[in-house]
């Protein structure tokens, strides 16, 4: 169903990726790559970054909304990389920026340096639990199950699959159950038939 699943935000180096994952909390990936160019224009280093005021750095990435916070895990996120003399490549260095939580630190590993993890984003996570793969209350939760039900090599893949999913047919409010080839196998299909998900079952 989704042969071309991958990461859609555009970066050149794994620090772009790191802010432009940072830009896309609550916020769609067309919407970061609408701002990245310019952005990225001014700042594409953490010294960069660390260097530029913070109004400066809130006025560039605003429509990505939640700037405040955003502008804050930039500049922490940045400080720490100056700290640390490098980017940093294995998944618990990542973590250890500030910042960073686990969904971003997994999503930069992962998309910049091949790395096998999953990072559990709201669509991993409802269209996983939607599914049946896991039975998770939270994303720390689905992501323990998902990785304990396949093979690491797949890891990797699997998370832009759900992504896509998601993002294109699993939708939140109105899943496209009749155009997915998953409806035989779906718990949430079985269970609900063709009823919209409410938010206790989504
Ligand atoms: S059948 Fe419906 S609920 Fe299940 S994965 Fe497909 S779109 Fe989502």
């Amino acid at each position: 169903m989704h042969p071309d699943a991958a990461c859609e935000l555009n970066f050149a180096s794994p620090f772009e990726l790191l802010v432009a994952v940072i830009l896309s909390a609550q916020c769609t990936d067309k919407r970061v790559n609408m701002i990245t160019p310019a952005l990225f224009r001014e700042a594409n280093t953490p010294e960069q970054f660390v260097a530029m005021p913070t109004e400066k750095l809130e006025r560039l990435i605003f429509s990505c909304g939640f700037y405040h916070n955003k502008a804050r895990a930039i500049k922490e996120a940045s400080q720490s990389i100056v700290e640390m003399g490098k980017m940093p490549e294995t998944r618990e260095e990542l973590m250890k920026l500030r910042g960073v939580g686990r969904k971003t630190a997994n999503v930069v590993y992962a998309v910049a340096y091949g790395g096998d993890a999953i990072a559990v984003d709201t669509h991993v996570f409802r269209v996983s639990n939607r599914i049946g793969l896991v039975n998770a209350k939270t994303p720390e939760e689905t992501e323990k199950q998902l990785m304990a039900e396949f093979d690491s090599s797949l890891w990797n893949s699997l998370h832009h699959l759900l992504i896509f999913h998601g993002r294109y047919v699993c939708h939140a409010q109105r899943p496209d159950c009749a155009g997915c080839l998953l409806a035989d196998n779906c718990k949430y299909r079985k269970e609900h038939g063709t009823e919209s998900p409410s938010p206790k079952t989504v």
